[in-house]
């Protein structure tokens, strides 16, 4: 081993690259468990989609909505979710790496500890990990159209999963499923969920044809008295909705989220 005293600290910190993330763009953390495929059948998943799995994946969103203040939005789906960071944070100076693991690492962890809440009955039988990776968005739009291009794929992948279930529960296997839906269009599998009973395929819940967007329910200042003092009896809330993010109407109901 080399002499320790020998080592010029400078010289070996100048291997270190710090990637900051641009200056005055929103972030957004988008988590995704590895391998989940499998993870979802080792621990009996009801398919297409468990909702205590789902429920679970939202209180840890909540949980690292409360522990990171500039944390303004999250939209999760499946084994995923995204966290959206205010344009101005200052968190870690920026640096892309301390975000994505601190924010991973909280969730996986919350994950774990949470586990036994949600699944009283399930031994959690390995440790569950999650990557994560940071994007930066310049404008509030091209933001917007990244929550919408992930809510448009909870729905896609709804579709084809419903359907791909409803086969494989008819007796088909899942080789075969996968066979007869390639290629199938919105229309065709519509009508095959029709013939699996499902005539309203937007009556299933609306977690699970829209995700979950957990978000504070009120502007801090709201809760503010005009002398400054704050209200507590009127505690600020992380509220869960699954509702349309694609449409206005949720972004002008809520102005003060990306405000
Ligand atoms: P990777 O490591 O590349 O992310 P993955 O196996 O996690 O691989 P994903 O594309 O992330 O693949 O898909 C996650 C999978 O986890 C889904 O296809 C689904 O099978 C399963 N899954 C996740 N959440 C649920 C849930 N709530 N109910 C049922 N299955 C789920
Ligand atoms: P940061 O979030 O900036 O890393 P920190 O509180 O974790 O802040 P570090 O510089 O990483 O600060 O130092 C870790 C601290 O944790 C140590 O100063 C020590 O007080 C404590 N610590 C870590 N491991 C041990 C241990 N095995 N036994 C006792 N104390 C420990
Ligand atoms: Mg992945
Ligand atoms: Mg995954
Ligand atoms: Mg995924
Ligand atoms: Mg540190
Ligand atoms: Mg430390």
């Amino acid at each position: 081993m080399n002499d320790i005293g020998k080592v010029d600290p400078d010289y070996v910190r100048s291997f270190q690259f710090v990637n900051r993330l641009l200056p005055s763009t929103w972030i957004v953390i988008r988590i995704d468990g590895c391998n989940f495929h499998s993870f979802s059948e080792d621990h009996e998943f009801v398919k297409p989609n468990d909702e205590q799995a789902l429920n679970l994946m939202n209180s840890c969103a909540v949980a690292v909505i409360t522990e990171f203040q500039d944390v303004v939005f999250s939209y999760g789906v499946s084994d995923e979710y995204s966290f959206v960071l205010k344009k101005d944070s200052q968190f870690y100076q920026r640096r892309a790496s301390d975000i994505v693991s601190v924010i991973v690492s909280f969730f996986t962890s919350t994950y774990v500890m949470k586990w036994k809440d949600f699944f009283p009955q399930k031994e959690l039988k390995y440790t569950p990990s999650f990557d994560g990776r940071a994007v930066c968005y310049p404008s509030t739009q091209i933001l917007q159209d990244y929550l919408t291009w992930r809510q448009v794929d909870c729905h896609i992948n709804n579709q084809y999963n419903t359907c791909f279930w409803e086969l494989v529960k008819s007796g088909k296997s899942k080789r075969e499923a996968q066979k007869f839906l390639k290629g199938t269009q919105t229309l065709e599998k519509m009508e095959l969920l029709k013939k699996f009973g499902i005539n309203d395929y937007n009556s299933l819940p609306a977690m699970f044809l829209l995700g979950s967007s957990a978000f504070w329910d009120k502007e801090e200042t709201s809760l503010l008295h005009e002398n400054g003092a704050s209200d507590g009896n009127c505690e600020r809330k992380v509220i869960i909705e699954h509702c349309n993010i694609i449409e206005p109407d949720f972004w002008n109901a809520h102005p003060y989220i990306l405000g």
